[in-house]
């Protein structure tokens, strides 16, 4: 085979995956919005046909010959093909430093250990679930053994959601918001309380869904090129390429703040991964390059720029427009102090701006200490229970509000979650240097997202997974990561907030 002949293969082979990839997120997508109830079967069938064609293609003989043919010539290759094998590659030499049983035993584990966590969930026990965590906890130190026996295993799992993130800056990076968000928090509690009845009513779907696509027109997005539906829990997914987006979004009518804040949440995943270049479309460089900086566009969207007072001050005449006797009496100050109550809760994804640091904070610690051997799974909710009193002063009444809410371990996904956190602050470092050239304010206030969208684009969007992402940090904002950058954001806002 000629280098020549091998690009060509290369492109075909990705081209091949992301047909494959297509089908699949269709069969799921389809599966979670319109499909009727009895089909499951019937899409598990395809699915399991096109699932094992994918793994045959992307793990193959054929495939493993190609792409370690093109990394011994790595140095003729462009930037993006070079990354394009790294890739690639990567999650092969992985997969088969796992024994196969052992592989094929755990995802059995995870399938029994989702739906036991279900179960578990619903009637809040923790001693039905705990067998399959013990489990899932030891898989994930004997996978990171076998991927990098020289590295600490939560590290290797860190980084393999977080390129580049470990113990050590995860660390610095909590104790700083932590630092910074328990005694504020103390001082907003101890604050005379925001009012929020211009939240308040029944505010009906079908108005809900016209603001939805107001918004999302407003955002930016290209709707001939991102749909919207709705779904028990909101998500973003590509199909085939970043040419066809869905966001989904779930409707309260006593809760409009919800799923308008779905929609900007997951409108900023649809920005950036349809802002890939397109001649990234059907490789695997096309779209977002980490959960972190994916998250750090999302809660940009939702948080930075959709909860700020800029942006209600465009909002509010929208929200007149569309719930009249809702909004009559009230002003677009109001809803700004309305949309940004601070408060220590138990959920998670119902957490505001300040608060949400520190529930991923929880969920760290105790990964932390479980992964080094200093923490029983069996002592979890008990742990979880004791930190949600220290760092957020709540008592939890029960494990399905406490340690079982969330879907993370029992799929396994074991470090996932500081990139929620870091993705956070992230766009606080993104959205000062974004204002050295952009008049953020005046753009938000005029409901203009174009110079905001261009910058990202320009900055961020544009490479998909072409660079690590601290090394797509550093080119965007010019600076190292600096925790430090986020926390002042907080304090400013909620000290003007609450009139600390
Ligand atoms: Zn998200």
């Amino acid at each position: 085979m000629t280098l020549e002949e091998a690009r060509v293969a290369l492109k075909q082979l990705q081209e091949k995956m992301s047909a494959y990839g297509h089908a699949l997120s269709l069969l799921y997508y389809d599966g979670v919005t319109a499909a009727p109830r009895g089909t499951a079967a019937n899409r598990g069938q395809s699915m399991a046909v096109l699932s094992e064609e994918h793994y045959k293609l992307t793990t193959g003989e054929e495939t493993v010959s190609l792409l370690e043919f093109l990394d011994a010539h790595k140095s003729e290759l462009d930037e993006k093909e070079q990354r394009m094998v790294f890739l690639l590659l990567k999650d092969i030499r992985q997969m088969k430093k796992i024994p196969m049983d052992e592989y094929i035993a755990h995802e059995r584990l995870v399938v029994e250990a989702e739906d036991a966590w279900q179960t578990a969930k619903e009637n809040s026990d923790f001693p039905l679930f705990e067998p399959y965590l013990e489990k899932l906890f030891a898989d994930a130190k004997k996978f990171a053994h076998y991927c990098a026996p020289e590295k600490d295993p939560y590290d290797y799992w860190l980084n393999e959601y977080e390129e580049g993130l470990n113990k050590a800056r995860a660390d610095e990076f909590f104790a700083t918001m932590r630092g910074h968000i328990v005694p504020l928090l103390q001082k907003v509690c101890a604050a005379p309380q925001v009012d929020t009845s211009i939240l308040q009513g029944i505010f009906p779907e079908a108005q809900q869904d016209k603001l939805s696509r107001r918004l999302m027109a407003v955002m930016g997005l290209d709707l001939d090129h991102v749909g919207l539906a709705t779904t028990e829990h909101p998500f973003t997914t590509s199909l085939g390429s970043h040419h066809d987006e869905r966001i989904t979004t779930h409707y309260y009518e006593d809760d409009f703040a919800s799923s308008l804040y779905s929609v900007i949440h997951e409108g900023g995943h649809a920005l950036y991964d349809t802002g890939s270049d397109d001649s990234l479309a059907y490789t695997v460089l096309d779209g977002g390059v980490s959960m972190g900086i994916h998250e750090s566009q999302s809660r940009f969207y939702e948080n930075l720029l959709g909860r700020s007072r800029a942006f209600c001050e465009y909002l509010f005449p929208v929200l007149e427009e569309i719930f009249p006797d809702k909004m009559a009496g009230h002003n677009a100050e109001e809803l700004y102090k309305a949309l940004n109550k601070a408060e220590p809760s138990l959920i998670r994804t119902e957490a505001d701006e300040l608060t949400y640091c520190l529930h991923v904070l929880v969920r760290y610690e105790l990964e932390k200490r479980v992964m080094a051997g200093e923490l029983a799974v069996h002592d979890l909710p008990g742990e979880w229970n004791r930190l949600y009193k220290e760092y957020l002063g709540v008592d939890v009444p029960d494990d399905r509000h406490g340690v079982l809410q969330d879907s993370h371990w029992a799929g396994g996904s074991i470090g996932y979650f500081p990139s929620y956190a870091l993705g956070s602050a992230y766009g606080a470092q993104f959205l000062r240097k974004m204002r050295e050239t952009v008049d953020v304010d005046d753009c938000l206030r005029r409901g203009d997202f174009k110079p905001i969208n261009d910058w990202n684009r320009e900055h961020i969007w544009q490479y998909g997974c072409l660079y690590r992402p601290g090394q797509l940090f550093e080119m965007a904002t010019g600076e190292t990561f600096d925790p430090g950058v986020f926390a002042s954001y907080l304090e400013e806002k909620f000290t003007d907030l609450y009139n600390l």
